[in-house]
């Protein structure tokens, strides 16, 4: 049975949290002069020289309309690779616990896992791209606290099946970590609908890609209040700036931009999925449910070279398991796409 209790660790459950001013005087009052700002003003705009809300109240309200969850359910991290970071440093013993991941996958959870001294567990997903499960469920050892699964995966674009990560969920008493950074080009439910029913449940999902505001740093992880509390606990007091909390809201308002922008990336995405093979230099294009394509190529390196000297970078992922030969590549706009689509047909 899960009991977060028992994997957090000892000292997490034991500290407490910093305290801020903001948090120890709560009120209305006309002289703020107790957090060592300055109160003269700020050179970067009005407002920044007050420290921001380190709950992120409005933020959360917003975010938690939106995505059907309580506010107390969601976390927000500078980008979802600080979500992450304390994921492990919530509940992994450095020098003592470890961790599963699935590659090809997105490259952080082997920094965080090292970064925290963690052990790494690697099981490679199969030849087209889905979750080992038996194999996963092998791997499993008592010290094993999180699980990450990247749906669509980073760079192979596919959703992992949802039976898969349901097994998982069911036969691991440590976190599951669904990461969703690009669930929104995908046809398919958030697994944050599922929290309810899956304790050891976390689902990251991020600003960065989908919203286009990759710049403001600024990444959500939905689970159980109780692990959101756990995690608002140990993390940096003033973690998402002003000036992100006050654009990401503005941002939040304009629901149906998002809704138009994601059609066209999906529409130029599937575009190129069905342009691209008819190239000579190209060999296969993996069905993708992100805002991105791996391409398996003839030539990985030269094309990559080639398209460089064009002034047109793509990502070279030949070097790992299972993608050799591949290029991931991002959807572009219109002229980019065009542009790249010019670049490889002229590859000789
Ligand atoms: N998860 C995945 C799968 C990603 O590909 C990325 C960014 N490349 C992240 C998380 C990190 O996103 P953020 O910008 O929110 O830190």
């Amino acid at each position: 049975m899960f009991n977060l209790e028992n994997i957090v660790r000892p000292n997490v459950l034991q500290m407490k949290a910093y305290s801020s001013a903001r948090d120890e005087f709560k009120g209305s009052a006309s002289v703020f002069i107790d957090a060592n700002e300055n109160n003269l003003g700020s050179l970067a705009g009005e407002g920044y020289n007050r420290y921001p809300d380190p709950h992120q109240r409005k933020l959360k309200e917003q975010i938690a309309a939106i995505k059907g969850v309580k506010p107390s359910q969601i976390f927000l991290g500078n980008g979802s690779d600080e979500a992450i970071d304390l994921l492990f440093r919530l509940v992994c013993r450095p020098g003592q616990d470890r961790m599963l991941h699935l590659p090809p996958t997105y490259g952080m959870y082997e920094v965080s896992a090292n970064l925290n001294e963690v052990q790494l567990d690697a099981v490679q997903l199969t030849p087209d791209f889905q979750i080992p499960v038996p194999e996963v469920l092998r791997h499993v050892k008592e010290t094993t606290k999180l699980i990450f699964v990247c749906s669509p995966n980073n760079p192979t674009g596919n959703l992992l099946h949802a039976e898969s990560i349901e097994t998982l969920l069911d036969n691991f008493d440590g976190l599951v970590v669904v990461d969703e950074a690009y669930i929104d080009f995908a046809d398919a439910p958030s697994w944050s609908t599922r929290l309810e029913e899956y304790p050891n449940l976390v689902v990251l999902q991020t600003f960065s890609k989908a919203w286009g505001m990759a710049g403001l740093r600024i990444g959500m992880a939905f689970g159980s209040e109780q692990l959101i509390a756990l995690l608002d606990k140990i993390k940096p007091p003033y973690n998402i700036n002003e000036a992100t909390q006050q654009l990401a809201l503005k941002a939040l308002e304009q629901t149906e931009q998002l809704a138009f922008m994601i059609e066209e990336i999906v529409q130029e995405r599937d575009m190129l999925l069905h342009a691209l093979p008819t190239l000579d230099a190209v060999e296969k294009v993996y069905p993708s449910d992100a805002n991105f394509l791996l391409v398996r190529v003839k030539d990985a390196n030269g094309l990559y070279e080639h398209l460089l000297r064009q002034g047109i970078v793509v990502r070279n992922r030949s070097s790992l398991p299972g993608c050799a030969g591949c290029l991931r590549i991002s959807i572009g706009t219109v002229d980019e796409n065009q542009a790249l689509f010019q670049a490889i047909q002229n590859f000789k």
